[in-house]
């Protein structure tokens, strides 16, 4: 007998039919004399729609009240879930975030989780019956419905395995596993058996969505044993593992990327000791992220240029910041360029091999694409460029560095 969590990514329960599968694969594990927690995604495609909802009716929206509304299409999964489940002869209930309760900070919209109170799932597991439970939500003081960000059922899935001791946490979803970039956008892109915690950090952090950043960071932390496969096919998927497990490293394990962010250039900003500061002074005191930076001093050294970036979706807001800021910052232009992606090579076998920065600026050098932003990390290393290019760079590099399928 082993305690097992299994979670059906958005895909997976995108219908009745789909949740009448995903119903029988629970079965299996629980016929195998497994104790099982479910957790689910809402239908594919709800949580967008729930969005852009709660943005038609108030663009300056009450995020408590926003998550109140994005959380709801967990709940429709949870109990039509529990409810196949039941059809099949399993005893099963579904589950909200506050009726576990499973506790979180008050940052709407990205709250993150603080406890879970298992013993009530537990005592039940005991006697056989499955608990199905909404992803994505939890509840803060004061009883308010809290979302964990968006791909946040990943992280549910992952805390419940870590206070439940679960053997097993498997990430069922619409692929067949981790592959060595996105491959929808690459066909010749390889499924990975095994990814460290490392990596698939990196990978994630840097854009494949097919795990939330924050459930790796947990599943690291907690020594929790993540599977990613498909609920589609009966296949082995990917293990994500301690850096030992792993007998062949290659140097570069995967290429991530992300429409996700937004460049700005600050031109001609006076050069004095201090200038960063003011500049992300006023974007950290509004919350936004800054990821990318280079600055460049002019050859007179008075004026500086300054380029970074941003989430795209807090783009509008970052120009108003600085716009505010220019009696201070006394730059000449503001340009603003959402129309760029970022490519991630990612690999641990970086710390002890040279010439992979190179391998990259040769490779998109030879197919006449721009870098304009470079970033690295012991592990990574980030380019940024024109967006039209991005599947062209992707491919490019995937085969650059080896990583095709045979
Ligand atoms: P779910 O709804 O099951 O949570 P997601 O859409 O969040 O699924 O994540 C799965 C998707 O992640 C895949 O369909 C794929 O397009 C994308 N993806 C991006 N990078 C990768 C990668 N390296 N390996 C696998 N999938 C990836
Ligand atoms: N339904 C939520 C989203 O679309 C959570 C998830 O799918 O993991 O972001
Ligand atoms: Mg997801």
């Amino acid at each position: 007998m082993a305690r097992i969590v299994q979670k059906f990514g958005g895909t997976s329960v995108a219908d009745v039919n789909r949740i009448k599968a995903v119903a029988a694969r629970v079965k299996r594990e629980v016929d195998a004399g497994h104790q099982v927690i479910v957790v689910v995604s809402a239908m594919a495609g709800t949580t967008n729609q729930l969005v852009s909802w709660v943005n038609e009716t108030s663009k300056l929206h009450d995020a408590r009240e926003y998550d109140s509304i994005v959380a709801s299409g967990e709940q429709i999964t949870a109990g039509l879930t529990a409810l196949a489940l039941q059809e099949l002869g399993v005893p099963a209930r579904s589950w909200l975030g506050w009726q576990i309760p499973i506790r979180t900070d008050d940052s709407h919209g990205k709250a993150r989780i603080e406890s879970i109170d298992l013993s009530e799932i537990r005592a039940r597991a005991e006697t056989g019956e499955v608990a199905v439970v909404a992803g994505f939500q939890g509840v803060a003081d004061g009883e308010r419905i809290t979302t964990l960000g968006r791909g946040g059922s990943d992280t549910s899935a992952v805390a419940l395995a870590a206070a439940f001791e679960a053997e097993r946490c498997d990430i069922f979803t619409d692929v067949e596993g981790v592959y060595t970039t996105d491959p929808r956008l690459v066909s010749r892109a390889r499924k990975l058996d095994k990814i460290t915690y490392e990596e698939m950090l990196e990978m994630a952090s840097q854009g494949a969505k097919v795990l939330q950043t924050r459930s790796v960071e947990m599943a690291m932390n907690h020594r929790v044993r993540v599977q990613v496969l498909s609920s589609f096919v009966d296949a082995p998927g990917t293990l994500v593992v301690d850096e030992e497990e792993i007998v062949e490293q290659q140097v570069v394990s995967g290429i991530a990327y992300s429409r996700d962010e937004a460049k700005i250039t600050l031109a001609g900003v006076t050069d004095r000791p201090g200038v960063a500061a003011a500049i992300f002074g006023p974007l950290a005191d509004a919350n936004i992220n800054v990821d990318m930076i280079v600055q460049i001093v002019s050859r007179d050294g008075t004026t500086t240029d300054m380029t970074f970036t941003v989430p795209k979706a807090d783009a509008a807001k970052a120009v108003k910041v600085l716009e505010n800021a220019r009696p201070v910052l006394s730059f000449h232009e503001l340009i603003a360029d959402t129309k760029v992606a970022k490519i991630s090579v990612i690999g641990v076998g970086m710390r002890s091999h040279v010439g992979v920065a190179q391998k990259m600026f040769q490779t998109l050098a030879e197919r006449q694409i721009n870098i304009q932003v470079i970033s690295t990390s012991e592990i990574k290393v980030a380019v940024l460029i024109a967006e039209e290019y991005l599947e062209l760079a992707l491919r490019a590099l995937h085969t650059a560095y080896g990583l095709d399928t045979a």
